[in-house]
């Protein structure tokens, strides 16, 4: 399966599509997600063009990866999710409800952001 360029998530990093990034560094730009699943849900978005979790760990360099899972703790810390729990879930294919063909991680929290 090659990368599908006109998912939405590629498209809000192209800024075709408006979006309110709550981070952004090299690596990553994260922002609410638009059906939230808990009364916090952020996405974590990789700037780089991934598909899913197999993609990025098979081919993005350990610099990558690294630095990719370190702004989504970063993420949570800055949404003081920290103390009070949060998930992170990554669907990986659309079997197990990947929707958006974009590498993305969900971070929840019970706790209002
Ligand atoms: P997944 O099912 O893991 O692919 O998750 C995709 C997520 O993206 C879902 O939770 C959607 O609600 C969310 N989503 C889709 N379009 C947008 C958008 N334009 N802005 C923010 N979140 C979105």
């Amino acid at each position: 399966m090659s990368y599908d360029t006109n998912n939405v998530f590629a498209k809000i990093l192209r800024k075709e599509i408006p979006s309110h990034f709550i981070y952004e560094d090299e690596y990553v730009v994260s922002f609410y997600d638009i059906h939230p699943k808990a009364p916090t849900h952020v996405l974590v978005v990789p700037k780089k063009a991934y598909i899913d979790f197999n993609d990025f760990m098979l081919n993005a360099d350990k610099d990558e990866v690294f630095h990719v899972l370190t702004d989504v703790q970063k993420v949570a810390q800055q949404l003081d999710v920290v103390k009070a729990g949060y998930r992170v879930v990554l669907n990986v294919g659309s079997g197990a409800g990947q929707e958006v063909p974009h590498l993305h991680f969900h971070i929840l929290s019970n706790k209002e952001a």
